[in-house]
């Protein structure tokens, strides 16, 4: 059972009237689905319920139609007619004890309002503050729209009881939500008594907090989250006046939920941000207040939660990610399953889905936002079909997640590996720089697969077809992966680009196998997510003089979706690698590579010694192919099925691996579905109350 170093995890703890059952809080996170899928919500937030946490918030909830930030897809709470859909999300929350938040946004200077055609309200007159640069600005809210407003917080306050919600936390956070707006500097320039001094700035949040417990404080709770620094020096709201302003406001919320900076900073990913790294920010706000502090900082480990809580720095531990990876991590604490935690890697996987207003998905927890589509639920696997055993294929994260998931149905399998190390990629990857904590995909399997009698791992087994057929397993899952290419086929070239016999080309796979080129190297980037980066970064620190090239505007440009391109290329140049941006590569010389301006054609030529490809990469599906080729000998073989997934299939994020290895297992013996739809989806309705 539980450690009772951990005791200290499950005590309860007052929020204004309510108690909250234990210290694990799930603070507001997008997930992509929104309004436009609320049933897949609500049941993800009922699955954390289940899981054990004390309490649970929706994503952010436009209260009022005349801010929103569409395209991006979160929860409307704009009239009665959407209290149904809010009201079956609370109830999933409560289901298992949990109390239910919603997280009220008004996003003034951040909502440019593209749906909803209204002239966006702010604090002050300025453009608005969006990822996509909008051409929009805020006008300045008159006082008497200041009252409109604060009478739009209680009705939204109203409706959130009305749809059985127990707290309500008020967006001022991460430069999105009003009350930040007010209370920086920055955004809000007023001269009358809403601007000027912090007590000024403070007016706003301290008017609608008051309006809002005579309302419905009597047996609703209010958080306030807002960031413990802006980022942007003494004219943001800097961390020293947020002390200022929680010690002249010591018991404004019932609660102080108190994000990082900037969501790049408070959703930092593993390769620049470690475990708690907000703890110097929130150090000794604790003296300044008798409320309640809640803060996150991707927490996975139970110590750090533990001293988090014992030493005063926090009295709940916020989590988003975290609970995302493993929306049981309460529950295995509790139960003393410390070394069961599947813990979040990092990868910000899970952001991409809001950034790219599709629905989300988790490295680590392929049955994230599929708890409703498909059903998956992320510790329990349907029953076990008619045959009896399986034989994987490959044992990077796509083999090793659909060995984990077939296990617990109750198929006998055999994993083999070509290599003398599981883990495929992903071991690869991990080694390169920033990447470290991405390998716990590997760690969090390798562990499980070792508790289970139905699993045997073989190392150094590198299968072709003959064997395949020798051993007659009655199910062949090939996860062979992929091999990058050093053709330079991607997006700028669909065919082989010209390169000359002497010249020296490198690809990813050959840096991670240990030979890295010296000297002028030139790093070709048309892969676009994170390797070309972090083998520039790589190269530099053995030695090379590196200019990356890369036919998009940005570094990295796809980690613009996981907030960190901005770091990637401060932290390139910061190492002195030359960034040349919108540019291509259309020939490689022996000494030196052509360059053309994606704009003009402009060609241009770069010296160097070696160039690195990160284009695409080809499946390793030589052996699905021998194998289907050899159909007939299956039955006296005893091989009902041989199915290709993975990287192997097509190449993507870690993320896609892991989901292809659950997706398989899951459907492995199941019916045939014919055309229909693999998932279920729904339009939503409005209803009246
Ligand atoms: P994915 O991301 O789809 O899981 P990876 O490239 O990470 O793919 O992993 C594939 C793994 O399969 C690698 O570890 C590789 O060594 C292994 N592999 C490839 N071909 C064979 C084979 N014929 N027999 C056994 N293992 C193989
Ligand atoms: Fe963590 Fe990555 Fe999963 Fe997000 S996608 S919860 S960052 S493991």
């Amino acid at each position: 059972m539980r450690d009772a170093r951990y005791d200290i995890l499950f005590e309860p703890i007052k929020i204004g009237p309510l108690t909250a059952k234990n210290r694990f809080y799930q603070v507001p996170h997008c997930n992509g689905g929104g309004y436009r899928d609320p049933s897949a919500a609500a049941e993800m937030r009922g699955i954390k319920s289940q899981g054990g946490w004390a309490v649970i918030f929706t994503e952010q909830c436009e209260m009022h139609h005349s801010s929103e930030i569409t395209p991006f897809i979160e929860l409307r709470l704009w009239e009665d007619k959407d209290i149904p859909q809010l009201r079956r999300m609370s109830e999933k929350m409560k289901e298992h004890g949990a109390l239910a938040g919603i997280q009220l946004a008004y996003s003034g200077i951040n909502g440019p309002n593209l749906y909803s055609k209204e002239v966006p309200l702010a604090p002050s007159a300025l453009p608005i503050r969006t990822f996509t640069n909008d051409p929009v600005q805020a006008r300045s809210l008159s006082k008497s729209e200041i009252k409109d407003l604060r009478r739009w917080f209680v009705n939204a306050a109203k409706r959130s009881k009305d749809a059985g919600f127990d707290l309500i936390n008020l967006y001022g956070a991460h430069g999105f939500g009003i009350f930040q707006h007010f209370l920086s500097r920055a955004t809000n320039q007023r001269s009358d008594e809403y601007g000027g001094s912090l007590e000024n700035r403070a007016r706003f949040a301290n008017e609608v907090i008051g309006d809002i417990r005579d309302a419905v404080g009597d047996s609703m709770a209010i958080a306030l989250r807002v960031s413990l620094d802006e980022t942007i020096g003494d004219l943001g709201f800097s961390n020293a006046e947020v002390r200022d302003f929680v010690e002249m406001n010591r018991n404004l919320p019932d609660i102080w939920d108190l994000a990082q900076g900037t969501w790049e900073d408070c959703s930092g990913p593993s390769r620049f941000k470690e475990e708690a790294a907000q703890e110097e920010l929130v150090k000794g706000i604790h003296d300044l207040t008798d409320k309640p502090i809640v803060g996150v900082g991707r927490f996975t480990s139970p110590d750090v939660m533990a001293k988090m809580i014992k030493s005063g720095t926090l009295d709940m531990i916020g989590c988003a990610r975290p609970s995302i990876a493993d929306p049981f991590l309460p529950k295995k604490i509790e139960e003393g399953r410390i070394e069961d935690i599947r813990e979040c890697i990092g990868c910000n996987i899970c952001i991409t889905g809001d950034m790219t207003m599709s629905i989300s998905r988790c490295t680590q927890n392929p049955t994230f936002m599929e708890e409703w589509r498909k059903g998956w639920h992320p510790e329990t696997m349907n029953a076990k079909g008619d045959s009896e055993n399986v034989l994987v294929i490959g044992s990077g994260p796509a083999g090793l997640e659909a060995a984990w998931a077939l296990c617990r149905r109750g198929y006998d399998v055999a994993v083999a590996e070509a290599r003398d190390v599981i883990g495929g990629r992903v071991t690869r990857e991990r080694a390169l720089p920033g990447l470290s904590a991405w390998g716990r995909v590997v760690d969090y399997r390798d562990y499980q697969l070792s508790q289970r009698p139905n699993v045997e791992i073989y190392r150094e087994s590198e299968l072709d077809a003959d064997s395949i057929l020798e051993f007659g397993f009655q199910n062949v899952a090939i996860a062979t992966g992929s091999t990058w290419r050093r053709d330079g086929v991607a997006r700028q070239h669909v065919v082989p680009m010209p390169i000359a016999q002497a010249a020296k080309v490198y690809t990813p796979d050959d840096l991670m196998d240990g030979t890295v080129p010296g000297g002028n190297v030139v790093v070709f980037d048309d892969d676009h997510y994170y390797m070309g980066g972090v083998l520039a970064e790589l190269l530099v620190k053995q030695g090379a003089k590196v200019t990356l090239i890369t036919p998009s505007a940005y570094v990295s440009d796809w980690t613009n979706n996981t907030l960190e391109q901005a770091t990637i290329h401060a932290k390139l140049d910061d190492l002195g690698v030359e960034i040349i941006l919108n540019r291509g590569v259309t020939e490689i010389g022996a000494d030196h590579v052509i360059s053309n301006c994606v704009y003009t054609g402009k060609t241009r030529i770069f010296e160097c010694d070696a160039v690195v490809m990160v284009a695409s990469r080809t499946g390793n599906d030589q052996l699905f192919h021998d194998l289907t080729n050899r159909q007939e000998e299956w039955a006296d073989a005893g091989i009902r099925s041989v199915k290709l997934f993975g990287d192997a299939e097509a190449s993507g994020p870690i993320a896609w691996a892991t989901y292809a290895g659950h997706r398989y297992a899951r459907e492995l013996d199941g019916e045939d579905i014919g055309d229909d739809l693999p998932f279920r989806r729904e339009i939503t309705e409005l209803a009246a109350q």
